[in-house]
């Protein structure tokens, strides 16, 4: 497996690999078996398969969030060599926005509801992020999970919108047994929040409206930042204690 530091390494390994098919999978790493299942389904959909761990500062709206993300780079790198990965980007911020983040992609309507009335700033900083990579890695396809459901929409409108020679292909939620959906936040959580998390996926599910999934997480201890039906879809984020959970169901 390759390590790529840089754009230009990046960019003289694609020449190497040419023609063949790559497909890309982005990451912030602490990876799990969500974003493993991201780098199998490449593996089975093109030539060679290429990830990304950037824990992106541009994303975060809040410091302190961004400052404990959990960073276990030894052992994200042995996952993927154990899954078959041919080479793993690892850039530095300071290339990444050499720019300063003077420029930065704008969306006027989805970024704004949802996770986007709550994280100010936090779909311009993965809209940006992912157009720059798409750009450095120059994959025929890139994959995304439907755990961040609004994100995807976003990324699959901005490709859309700039002509991206991609294709996205979108991935479903990978599910601890209790039906939480795996997140690298989640270590984040005591053994306490832990038992009380699943309850987000269970209320969703099966509650009859989103006011009354509102009012049952409550009840169970989680602060909820919404409960929003669109899409045939309900979305919701609800913390426990300072760890901010999101998940997403078909209705
Ligand atoms: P992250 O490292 O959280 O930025 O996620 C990187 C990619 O993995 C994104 O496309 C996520 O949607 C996807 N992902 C994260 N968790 C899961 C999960 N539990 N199931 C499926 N995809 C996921």
């Amino acid at each position: 497996m390759r390590i790529l530091e840089s754009v230009r390494s990046v960019r003289e390994w694609r020449s190497a690999k040419n023609p063949r098919e790559t497909g890309f999978v982005p990451t912030m790493g602490a990876l799990h078996a969500g974003h493993l299942n991201l780098v199998e389904r490449a593996r089975r959909d093109n030539d060679a398969v290429l990830i990304s761990i950037f824990v992106n500062p541009t994303q975060f709206n809040d410091a302190e969030d961004l400052r404990r993300y959990p960073r276990p780079l030894e052992k994200d790198l042995d996952l993927l060599r154990a899954a078959g990965a041919d080479a793993v980007f690892l850039p530095q911020p300071s290339e990444i926005y050499a720019d300063g983040f003077r420029f930065e992609v704008h969306e006027k309507e989805l970024s704004r509801i949802l996770c986007g009335a709550k994280r100010p700033g936090h779909f311009e900083g993965v809209l940006t992020v992912v157009l720059k990579l798409l750009q450095i890695t120059r994959p025929e396809r890139a994959y995304f999970g439907e755990k961040d459901f609004q994100q995807l929409r976003l990324i699959q409108d901005m490709v859309n919108a700039f002509f991206l020679d991609v294709t996205v292909v979108p991935c479903p939620t990978v599910r601890e047994e209790d039906g939480l959906a795996m997140s690298s936040r989640n270590l984040l959580l005591s053994p306490g929040e832990r038992k009380i998390a699943p309850l987000l996926y269970e209320v969703l599910r099966t509650s009859s409206s989103a006011a009354k999934a509102k009012a049952r997480l409550e009840e169970a201890g989680f602060r909820v930042d919404y409960v929003e039906d669109k899409w045939g879809r309900r979305f919701a984020a609800a913390f426990l204690g300072d760890v901010r959970l999101i998940d997403n169901v078909e209705l």
